[in-house]
C-alpha cells in the first residue's frame, strides 16, 4: 500500500478540505493517506476508494524565544487511547521534550517524530531522546520550502551507530496548494507498506516496521537467508549496505540504470543492517533498518 503520513488541511493551516486532499492523493495512485492537522485530530469519516488514516500533529515548543535554535518539536500521532484532548506542551530541555514525548506515549499508540532538520536537534539531544516509533527522514515540505536538504541520512547513521532503534518514514508534510502535475509540494516522499487496505492493518504493519520510505525507487523484496540479506529492487543505479562496521557493500553502474538485485553477507559484528537505493534522477529509497542485537 503506497501513502504518506503527513498532510495538512483546513482544519489547521492547510489550504484544502480533507475531502479535497483525499481527492488529490487518490487521483494519484496513493491507497492511503494520514490526515495531521496542527493540534486537531481527525475525526471525519471517509468510506472510499482511498483510506483515511486518522492522526494529529502535536507540538512541543522551546520555551525561550531563542532564535539561534529550531523551536518547533513536532510529533504525528495515531491510534488514539482515549479522547484526544489536544494542548501545546513547552519544553527547555531535552528532559522536558523527553517528558513530553512519555505523555505522547500514554495517549496514543503510534507516535512518529516529524522533520528533524526543520527543528534543528543538535545530535547529542536526538541520541538523549526515546520512546518515539518512527522519525521522518524525509519530510518533502522541508526539502523544498525550509532546509532545502534532502533527507536525515547523517542524522540517522549517528542514532544508529549510538544503538537508537526507531523506524523510519518519508511523508509530504502537505499543506497545498496543488499544482496538478506542475505541482513540488506534494508526492515527493512517501511509504510503502505490506498491509490490507485498511486503517488497522496499514498503522499496525508501520508499528511493527514492515514498510519502507522512498522518493521514488521500489524495493520489491528484501530477506535474510541464513545469513545472507537479499534485495530486489526496481532499476536503480545504486544498492549500498550500510553497517557499524568499517566498510560498505556499494554496488554501482554508473553509466546505466540496471541493477535490479544485490546481497550482503554478515560478517559478524554488525550490530544493524541498512539498504539505500539510488535511481538514475537521484530519487532514493531505504530498507528498515534491521537490528541485529
Ligand atoms: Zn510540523
Ligand atoms: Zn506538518
Amino acid at each position: 500500500m503506497k501513502g504518506n503520513l503527513h498532510t495538512h488541511t483546513t482544519n489547521s493551516d492547510g489550504d484544502y478540505s480533507v475531502w479535497e486532499v483525499l481527492d488529490i492523493y487518490k487521483n494519484n495512485g496513493y491507497d492511503f493517506l494520514g490526515i495531521t492537522d496542527h493540534e486537531v485530530f481527525c475525526e471525519e469519516k471517509y468510506d472510499g476508494e482511498i483510506t483515511l488514516i486518522h492522526g494529529i500533529e502535536e507540538s512541543s515548543l522551546y520555551v525561550q524565544n531563542d532564535d539561534r535554535r529550531g523551536t518547533y518539536a513536532h510529533f504525528n500521532c495515531f491510534i488514539p487511547k482515549e479522547n484526544v484532548k489536544a494542548k501545546v506542551k513547552y519544553y527547555q530541555n531535552v528532559g522536558d521534550l523527553q517528558k513530553n514525548i512519555d505523555e505522547l506515549n500514554k495517549m496514543y499508540s503510534l507516535v512518529q517524530f516529524n522533520h528533524p532538520l526543520f527543528s534543528r536537534f543538535l545530535d547529542n539531544e536526538h541520541l538523549a531522546l526515546d520512546g518515539y516509533d518512527l522519525i521522518e527522514i524525509y519530510n518533502h515540505k522541508d526539502f523544498v520550502e525550509e532546509t532545502g536538504m534532502s533527507n536525515a541520512e547523517n542524522l540517522i547513521r549517528t542514532m544508529l551507530n549510538n544503538h537508537k532503534k526507531f523506524w523510519i518514514s518519508a511523508n509530504d508534510d502537505f499543506h497545498g496548494p496543488y499544482y496538478g502535475t506542475k505541482n513540488d509540494r506534494c508526492f515527493g516522499g512517501f511509504n510503502m507498506v505490506c498491509a490490507d487496505n485498511n486503517e488497522e492493518s496499514i498503522l499496525h504493519a508501520i508499528k511493527n516496521g514492515y514498510f519502507y520510505p522512498t522518493t521514488g525507487p521500489m524495493i520489491k523484496d528484501f530477506r535474510r537467508e541464513g545469513n545472507i540479506f537479499k534485495i530486489e529492487t526496481t532499476p536503480v543505479k545504486r544498492i549500498v549496505f550500510y553497517s557499524n562496521m568499517r566498510r560498505c557493500k556499494n554496488i554501482f553502474d554508473l553509466n546505466d540504470e540496471k541493477i535490479t538485485y544485490g546481497e550482503y553477507e554478515l560478517r559478524g559484528n554488525e550490530f544493524y543492517l541498512w539498504v539505500k537505493i539510488i535511481d538514475k534522477d537521484g530519487k532514493l529509497a531505504w530498507s528498515q533498518p534491521v537490528y541485529l542485537e
